[in-house]
């Protein structure tokens, strides 16, 4: 994506899952074709595993504090001016990097299955749709 700040191309990663759990409730259908994953936004804690995955594609991904959420989580900073690039502009704004509208937006995001043997611990905000395009055109 175009950094908010300086405008320069800077990778951001998020995390989807395609089944999630909170407190006994289940959210998300493993067999939906194409699938509609459930965004984990406000990450607070996950695995250092998958943190090293993701950090693999985007080494400024880091807890820190945010004023908009009034929380510290895992963010996205701007490879070129490490600004902050927070989760409800990436996922909430129709848009924006995992909200697109376009098939030009779509075409600007790679998805990366990640192999899970059995269940994952992860302390985040669950949310429903944004990313729905982008596997409607992929069929996946
Ligand atoms: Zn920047």
């Amino acid at each position: 994506m175009a950094c908010w700040k300086c405008r320069e191309p800077t990778p951001v990663v998020g995390l989807l899952a395609t089944l999630a759990e909170d407190d006994g409730e289940s959210y998300g259908d493993p067999t939906a074709r194409p699938v509609e994953p459930i965004s984990l936004r406000n990450i607070t804690d996950l695995p250092y595993d998958l943190l090293q995955v993701m950090r693999a594609y985007q080494p400024r991904y880091a807890k820190r504090e945010s004023r908009t959420a009034g929380m510290s989580y895992y963010q996205n900073e701007c490879r070129h001016c490490g600004a902050n690039i927070g989760d409800f502009y990436l996922f909430g704004e129709p848009g924006g990097p995992f909200f697109p509208m376009s098939e030009d937006e779509v075409a600007l995001v790679e998805v990366l299955d990640v192999p899970v043997i059995g269940t994952l611990e992860i302390e985040a905000d669950c949310g429903q749709g944004g990313v729905d395009l982008i596997f409607e055109r992929r069929g996946k």
